[in-house]
């Protein structure tokens, strides 16, 4: 089947490449490495299936267009789906599938890179030595030891985060709409509700999905409950944080450490190079020049393991379809 892969880079091909030649039936796979969205919709006329990534718009006016041209088959290389909407793809016909689960310990191994990257100040003393600098001053951490880490979200990839933490020797708290036995399980973790979470810990990693409930959950008054001095750690969705509240809660203090793979208007960003240009998102520039802010661009997926993951399962989904075998990974309309 014809399928038009957009924003795909070298390792997108690599590994799809790979699973495409082992599949049962290849597919005719044609890459764009520009986003989907109303105005490279076009690109895809004649597709069957349209295969897509986190930052591409696939809005009404999108789906409309794509359904026009005769797509019948979105199929989306990640877990998360806030980027489809997906009353109109129902609407129009259409089948929407997504790889629900590649590597959660991709994910919830970068959050703990991120965690000791800030509290050990890693960033500042690579740098350091490799000028020839070998004081300590401003570097001084803290024991993960006997420190509270509050996951938020303890599915697949928050409980594999939570059992790296005990390892450490931290308190775990957990926080979820649908607690699950397999965080339960973990010595050290317990579950609480939101406030008391906020209040305890020293650590808050965001791990739940991005829904109209879960959209800017770290606000002003969500900040006003945390510890003094707290680190926040968003491997998740950047909508989950009002980013300018960040600010204000860096500068007033309130925040001690900052560490995002996700950024709230990370799709004018994210997955390109500026590195010649002038990027004219003021609110980045400036939480990029806080010295306890770690970024990184949305790269937490970002393992071979993932990606050979990732790739397989989005094969396997479009030859389903094709064949008409039951669709596991389909996308519901949520309720
Ligand atoms: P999952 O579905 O296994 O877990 C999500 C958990 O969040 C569930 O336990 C669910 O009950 C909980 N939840 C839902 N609504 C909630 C709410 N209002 N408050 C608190 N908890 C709530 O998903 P997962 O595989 O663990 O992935 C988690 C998120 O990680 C994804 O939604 C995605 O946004 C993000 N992600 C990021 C990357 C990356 O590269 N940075 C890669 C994969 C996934």
């Amino acid at each position: 089947m014809k399928v038009a892969v957009f924003s795909t880079r070298s390792y997108d091909r690599k590994f799809l490449e790979i699973a495409n030649q082992t599949a049962n039936s290849p597919h005719q796979l044609e890459y764009f490495e520009t986003k989907l969205n109303a105005k490279t919709a076009a690109l895809a006329k004649g597709f069957p299936c349209v295969c897509i990534f986190v930052n591409d718009i696939a809005n009404a006016e999108t789906l409309k267009i794509l359904a026009a041209q005769g797509t019948q088959l979105i199929a989306l290389r990640c877990a998360g789906y806030n980027m489809i909407d997906m009353q109109v793809a129902h609407e129009l016909g259409l089948k929407v599938v997504r790889v629900p689960a590649y590597s959660p310990y991709a994910v919830a191994e970068h959050a703990v890179g991120l965690v000791l990257m800030l509290n050990r100040k890693l960033n500042k003393a690579y740098n350091r030595v490799r000028d020839d600098n070998f004081t300590l001053d401003g570097l001084l951490g803290f024991d993960l030891h006997n420190s509270t880490v509050g996951v938020i979200g303890t599915g697949k990839i928050g409980t594999i985060f939570a059992k790296i933490m005990q390892g450490f020797g931290c308190h775990l708290l957990g926080y979820d709409l649908y607690p699950n036995d397999d965080f339960q399980r973990i010595p050290e973790a317990k579950y609480a509700d939101l406030p008391e979470l906020l209040a305890q810990s020293d650590i808050i990693s965001l791990h739940c999905p991005l829904l109209p409930a879960t959209h800017h959950l770290i606000n002003p008054e969500t900040i006003q409950q945390m510890k003094p001095g707290v680190m926040l750690i968003n491997t998740s969705r950047g909508q989950l944080v009002d980013t300018r509240a960040v600010i204000d809660g860096i500068k007033g203090g309130k925040i001690g450490y900052v560490g995002l793979d996700v950024y709230e208007e990370e799709e004018e960003l994210f997955f390109e190079d500026y590195s010649d240009s002038i990027i004219k998102d003021d609110t980045f520039q400036l939480l990029q020049s806080f010295q306890n802010v770690v970024i990184t661009a949305h790269q937490a997926f970002f393992t071979k393991d993932a990606l050979t993951a990732i790739a397989q399962t989005t094969i396997a989904n479009i030859s389903s379809w094709e064949q008409g075998t039951e669709l596991t990974n389909e996308v519901q309309v949520p309720s």
